[in-house]
């Protein structure tokens, strides 16, 4: 085992990152931005080392510094959690170099799935069914509205760096094109410093279904099941659960096969994601594989009771999966609500500030992670997500009941929050009834 791990991130992700490094016997050495000096990540770690001012591309993306700070601490493995530089090529490569292990995949992963277009051609080859769309990428909007017209409207305009639902534009008319698809790429060269798109044909009204992946260094794949992650606003997940209750089970064990399959088709190492969308009719196609630990893993480990996090530096260490497919059983049911401070009044706009009252809920099956505390004060320069809820029950009803007594309970004054919002989600008779798509908050809750 590693006797020291540096953790590259900040907010809730670190909190939980530390916390598995704790019960390995591992040491812990954080990060912080001038911004985040009093976080709670920097409490916790046995050591912290400032590496520069709030905005992220001086700090959290700041690789000189991050790789200086591991040196000087003598640090053997650098965890990145998930956004800032988990996804980084040029990152993993200087770890490399250093001699510093990133507990994460390694450069050649990311390269084959990072680029969601590259991605789609290596599927392809695989025989992992995707969306039907472009074969290359593109920067010039009048290559792509000609695939577009091949493909047939409605079509949505991807980044191929994409990430967190940004660089994503769907286009019914062919008249919109050319201007969506240049917001599109200008959203994407801000984002991702890379303005190359390309497009897939719009599927109507699916759910997000994504399988969670665990692969060693010896080759052995197994995925932990699925999670529907259909309830999202502007692309971006809000609410998880996991298992889809709808798909039967020779549906899972096709499409966990195929996950499988599509990790093994760039031999894949550590913790990823296999990410689907399921139309009406039952077909499943691929969208995108996430190379990195996701916000959403909790809702699997509260069903298998695997500790992703862990298994993700254990697998790091060279350490053999200690578990074959067959072990895998699912128990129950989760589902997690993201936290954000946001004004849901107000176009769901960033609700920066103090906190000043703070109670959490607890009690039988209710997990917390979250790095805010009362008296804490949440920036305004990152994530607005300050946490997650996520409750497990027997059945899917009673991880609803007590999500609802759960986000009751919840206190958090001093900011805007989307617990509300999450409030009216779980009462709604369609989403009980688990009638949901990815269309669902834009048509049932934002009318
Ligand atoms: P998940 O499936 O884990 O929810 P998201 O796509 O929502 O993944 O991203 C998780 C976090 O990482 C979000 O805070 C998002 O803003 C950020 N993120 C995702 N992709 C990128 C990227 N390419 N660059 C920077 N941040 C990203
Ligand atoms: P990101 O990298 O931002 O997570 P994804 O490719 O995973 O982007 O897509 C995010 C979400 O956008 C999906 O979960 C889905 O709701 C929607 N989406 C993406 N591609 C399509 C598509 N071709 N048709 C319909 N919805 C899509
Ligand atoms: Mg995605």
């Amino acid at each position: 085992m590693f006797k020291k791990i540096l953790v590259a991130n900040r907010g809730e992700i670190a909190v939980r990152i530390i916390r598995a490094c704790k019960e390995l016997g591992v040491e812990t050495v954080a990060i912080y931005s001038e911004m985040d000096k009093d976080s709670l990540h920097v409490h916790l770690a046995d050591e912290a080392i400032c590496i520069g001012p709030a905005i992220s591309s001086k700090s959290y993306l700041n690789i000189n510094n991050i790789i200086s700070a591991a040196k000087i601490t003598k640090a053997e493995a650098i965890h990145p959690g998930y956004g800032f530089l988990s996804e980084n090529i040029k990152f993993a490569s200087i770890c490399e170099t250093h001699g510093i292990k990133l507990i994460g995949p390694r450069e050649e992963h990311i390269s084959k799935m990072g680029n969601k277009s590259e991605a789609r051609r290596t599927m392809i080859e695989a025989g992992v069914p995707v969306v039907p769309g472009s074969e290359y990428a593109t920067n010039k909007a009048e290559e792509a509205i000609k695939i577009a017209e091949k493909i047939g409207l409605p079509v949505m305009i991807k980044a191929a760096s994409g990430g967190g639902g940004r660089g994503m534009r769907l286009v019914y008319k062919r008249e919109e094109f050319i201007n969506m698809f240049n917001m599109a790429k200008a959203e994407a060269t801000a984002a991702f410093d890379d303005d190359s798109m390309y497009i897939e044909k719009y599927i109507e009204g699916p759910r997000h279904i994504e399988f969670q992946i665990l692969a060693d260094e010896h080759g052995r794949v197994i995925h932990l099941g699925e999670r529907d992650c259909s309830l999202q606003r502007r692309n971006q997940k809000v609410l998880e659960e996991a298992p889809c209750t709808i798909i039967s089970d020779s549906m899972r064990k096709e499409m966990g096969e195929m996950a499988v399959k599509a990790a093994k088709a760039v031999d894949y190492v550590s913790a990823g994601t296999i990410e689907f969308l399921l139309d009406k009719f039952g077909n499943y196609y691929f969208i995108e594989m996430n190379t990195r630990i996701q916000v959403e893993h909790p809702v699997t480990e509260l069903i298998t009771g695997m500790d992703l996090i862990k298994w993700q530096i254990r697998i790091a260490c060279g350490e053999k999966l200690d578990v074959n497919q067959e072990d895998i059983n699912v128990n129950g049911h989760a589902i997690e609500c993201r936290i954000n401070a946001e004004d849901i009044n107000n176009n769901f706009a960033p609700s920066p500030g103090n906190i000043e009252d703070y109670l959490v809920p607890g009690g039988n099956g209710i997990r917390i992670d979250t790095h805010i505390y009362s008296g804490y004060k949440i920036p305004s320069t990152y994530d607005s997500m300050i946490g997650k809820l996520i409750a497990w029950g027997r059945d899917r009803g009673e991880a609803i009941a007590r999500l609802q007594r759960a986000l009751d309970e919840f206190i958090i004054t001093g900011v805007n929050t989307n617990i509300d919002f999450h409030c009216q989600i779980l009462c709604n008779d369609k989403f009980v009834e688990n009638q949901i798509d990815t269309s669902f908050i834009e048509k049932e809750m934002m009318k």
